[in-house]
């Protein structure tokens, strides 16, 4: 589902990404953990094109969206094609991202409807169906205001839902909640794995990682340090330095 291959990328002076790769299938739900400023972040919105690279190679789902010639140079495909391919996948934030002036049922088509070009009765039973799913059906008509930020979670999640993504991409989507509030969130997430949802997704959370996850990968400075299916990581981990994370999250 998608390829990362030697993905690198700087700000400024400041190698952010250090050659990072790697190999996601169909199902697979890949937990990315590190400390904070290891390029988690940055790692995933290349893959969607939220930033671009300066030089490596990326395919999703056998397309390639960017790669890189023998002289270094990094090309991207075609506009059009960079919104296609990037439509596959969907994207889930730590600041939820609402559109604050639209009601709950208005953030969920608002996309399918400008972007896919449906008509608002083509989408509703979408949306209503997705809202029922992530437990909101009764608060379609509120505004992000008057919702908690687990429940704000959950409308993002049925927001990116709503465009049918065959990936979905969580960056620390609980780390911005009251610890009370995170499970309802890391609920949804489980169920999503459970119906085989592709997901990558950075989090602190080690129990979702542990539990939720088949593979997790660990990051620091730039660089993917380890990945290993969730049993091995956690029992067993090889490098010291996620060793030493591990530890520091006790
Ligand atoms: P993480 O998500 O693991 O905390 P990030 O990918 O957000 O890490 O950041 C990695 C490094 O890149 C940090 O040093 C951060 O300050 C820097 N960085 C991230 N985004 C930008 C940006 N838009 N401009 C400049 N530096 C950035
Ligand atoms: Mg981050």
């Amino acid at each position: 589902m998608i390829s990362a291959r030697d993905l690198h990328k700087r700000f400024g002076h400041v190698e952010v990404l250090k050659g990072v790769s790697l190999d996601m299938g169909k199902g697979d739900v890949i937990a990315v953990i590190g400390p904070s400023g290891s390029g988690k972040s940055t790692f995933l919105r290349c893959l969607n094109h939220l930033e671009t690279i300066d030089r490596g190679r990326i395919d999703i789902e056998g397309e390639t969206l960017v790669d890189t010639d023998a002289q270094g140079h990094c090309r991207y495909v075609g506009d059009a094609d960079i919104r296609r391919i990037c439509r596959k996948m969907g994207m889930v934030f730590q600041q939820f991202n609402l559109f604050p002036h639209m009601t709950v049922l208005q953030n969920v088509i608002e996309a399918p409807i400008t972007v896919k070009r449906l008509r608002r009765e083509q989408i509703l039973p979408t949306a209503e169906r997705l809202l029922a799913k992530v437990g909101l059906a009764e608060k379609h008509a509120s505004y992000p205001s008057q919702l908690s930020g687990g429940q704000k979670q959950r409308v993002a999640i049925a927001r990116a839902l709503a465009m049918e993504p065959d990936i979905m991409l969580f960056d620390e989507p609980t780390s911005a909640l009251d610890p009370e509030l995170t499970g309802e969130v890391l609920r949804t997430m489980r169920q999503l794995a459970e119906e085989h949802m592709t997901m990558l997704v950075v989090t602190h959370e080690m129990n979702f990682a542990r539990e939720v996850a088949n593979r997790v990968i660990f990051m620091d400075q730039g660089e993917l340090i380890e990945d290993a299916p969730a049993g091995e990581f956690f029992a067993n981990p090889c490098h010291p330095r996620t060793r030493a994370f591990l530890q520091s999250m006790l």
